[in-house]
């Protein structure tokens, strides 16, 4: 590749913006040459965070992550410089962030009761520990598009752990047995802590602020250019000599229809799909519109690039089942400490050093977490911000006789102080805003090799794809690693890069581990 070269990366999540900081400095590739083009209008993507305490805070999403795992997350973040403390990378300020405000949930499960679970033990049989282990050891190719439910009995279903696992992860029954399987490969060392999350490590603020917008600040100082308010519609490409080679792209720009041409030796890096395509908020009196992908058009680029190329995946896989693919959130902003206040008192934790707190009985198996104060730079003194979730949004509630989807922010407050038994003037000053998701668990669908495009795909030329429905053997997907895995990988590739990409870390393969893990799941 000359260093003439452009770079054209289309869609402004975590995986874009990853690429280009490799390119730069691992490729030496100057800033200048690339440009991302980001549909909304901000960069971050999944990664989002915003509001103030008049209109209420909101964020798709509140991250875990570890630094036993996370290889590349923190080989990119140890060069990109700290906003707020000089002299300090992002990966030095959150590793100090997190020795002094270390993970021990105290009150992971609570149930009908409202009592809190012990959960050290992890509840199963020997038959649930017998079809876990067979479905560890059996390889993909096996499993294929079986789901979790193919593999394990309803009683496993019921175990401490499963409630703890699905709902730390995101997992449903019907899920690919493929990821699930990964996931005991990847986080084995979670299984041993999974009571406390003593492993869990957490950004100062949101993810916005904390991830995004250091990277965002490092790539516009080399001279990136972040175009946002830019659709990508499609691409026009030939095929030579059995290579597909992308010749243009056509985007709308604030509205405006563009043609880029590109030139021999440019670079295209494709965001395919999203986890929060279609996603949409509500308020505290309406419940958030319904959206599809036909609404949005987020999948459609992919969709028509695994048309025109045997080789890059298989969209249908994952976008086709809204009722096995979406779950809402909530982000809520509470000016009285009341609620707070009996959360403390409750769990046994200050916030920022629980987990998520699940309400394992509740229709909606709904779970809330408290990150530490303040979760957004611009939070005043006096003003909370807290975020939950649901992942089974279409069943009635227990104190709202409706689904959480066709719920506003107020019924939400509702169901989640009825499972608390708190009284609602706890939350009579609080503002909640839902976040509907019809594709968050897209990634998790059953499918099977070749669904997925590589980075890479045999046979492109100058077409990468960085996303979380690409192909990377052993590593996990609904995670930040595996968008900027597949960003080094992809750009490490088509630059012809020499330098070591980290590697999943083996804790599978290490025999201490294990022993700790079984020696902990036996007692
Ligand atoms: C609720 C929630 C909880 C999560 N929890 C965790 C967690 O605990 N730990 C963890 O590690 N990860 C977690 N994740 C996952 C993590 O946030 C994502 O894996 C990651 O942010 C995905 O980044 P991405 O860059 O691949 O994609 P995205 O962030 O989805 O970015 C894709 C971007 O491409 C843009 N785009 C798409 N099509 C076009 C087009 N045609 N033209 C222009 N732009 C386009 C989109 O607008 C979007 O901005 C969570 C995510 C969510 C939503």
């Amino acid at each position: 590749m000359s260093m003439k070269s452009k770079a054209w990366l289309v869609g402004g999540g975590i995986g874009s913006l990853a690429a280009a900081a490799f390119m730069i400095r691992d490729g030496g590739l100057p800033g200048a040459n690339i440009s991302i083009l980001e549909a909304a209008p901000v960069m971050g993507g999944s990664l989002d965070g915003a509001g103030d305490p008049a209109a209420g805070y909101s964020m798709r999403g509140g991250r875990m992550l570890t630094t036993d795992n996370y290889e590349c997350t923190w080989d990119l973040f140890k060069s990109v410089p700290s906003l707020n403390n000089a002299g300090k990378s992002v990966f030095d300020e959150t590793v100090e962030f997190n020795e002094r405000h270390r993970s021990d949930a105290m009150a992971r499960l609570v149930d009908r009761r409202r009592a809190k679970v012990p959960v050290a033990s992890m509840g199963f049989s020997m038959q649930d520990r017998a079809e876990l282990l067979k479905l560890s050891q059996t390889d993909e190719d096996t499993l294929a598009a079986s789901r979790i439910t193919d593999c394990l009995s309803p009683s496993f279903f019921e175990t401490e752990f499963w409630y703890m696992w699905s709902t730390t992860f995101a997992f449903e029954p019907w899920h690919s047995a493929v990821e699930f399987r990964r996931y005991m490969h990847r986080f084995l060392l979670e299984f041993s802590r999974l009571d406390t999350l003593a492993g869990v490590k957490r950004t100062i603020y949101n993810q916005y602020d904390s991830l995004v917008l250091p990277l965002q600040s490092w790539l516009a100082a080399q001279g990136v250019r972040l175009v946002a308010d830019c659709k990508v519609t499609d691409f026009d490409h030939k095929v030579e000599d059995c290579t597909f080679i992308v010749t243009g792209i056509q985007c709308r720009r604030q509205g405006k229809r563009e043609v880029i041409a590109l030139n021999d030796g440019d670079l295209v890096f494709l965001q395919n799909a999203s986890m929060t395509d279609a996603s949409s908020l509500g308020s505290m009196t309406h419940p958030p519109p319904k959206l599809t992908k036909a609404d949005s058009g987020g999948w459609t680029l992919w969709e028509k690039l695994a048309d025109a190329w045997a080789l890059f995946g298989n969209p249908a896989v994952f976008n086709s089942c809204i009722a096995q693919s979406c779950w809402e959130s909530f982000t809520v902003t509470l000016k009285n400490p009341a609620f707070f206040d009996q959360m403390i008192q409750f769990s046994g934790n200050q916030p920022g050093t629980g987990g998520l707190v699940t309400f394992k009985d509740s229709n909606w198996l709904m779970s809330i977490v408290l990150a530490f104060q303040p979760h957004f730079p611009n939070q005043p003194e006096g003003v909370q911000v807290f975020w939950g979730y649901s992942l089974f949004p279409d069943r009635v509630g227990n104190f709202v006789p409706k689904p959480m989807d066709e719920c506003n922010g107020a019924e939400i407050l509702q169901e989640l102080c009825g499972h608390l038994r708190f009284d609602p003037e706890t939350v009579a000053s609080a503002y909640c805003i839902p976040c509907r998701m019809p594709y968050i668990t897209s990634m998790f669908m059953p499918r099977t090799r070749g669904d997925r495009p590589l980075p890479v795909p045999a046979g492109s030329k100058n077409l990468a794809f960085v996303s979380q429905f690409v192909e990377i053997p052993d590593d996990v997907v609904f995670t930040v690693e595996y968008s900027v895995r597949a960003a080094q990988m992809a750009v490490y590739q088509l630059l012809g890069i020499n330098r070591k990409i980290p590697p999943v870390t083996p804790w599978d393969k290490s025999f201490r581990v294990q022993l700790d893990a079984l020696i902990k799941e036996f007692k």
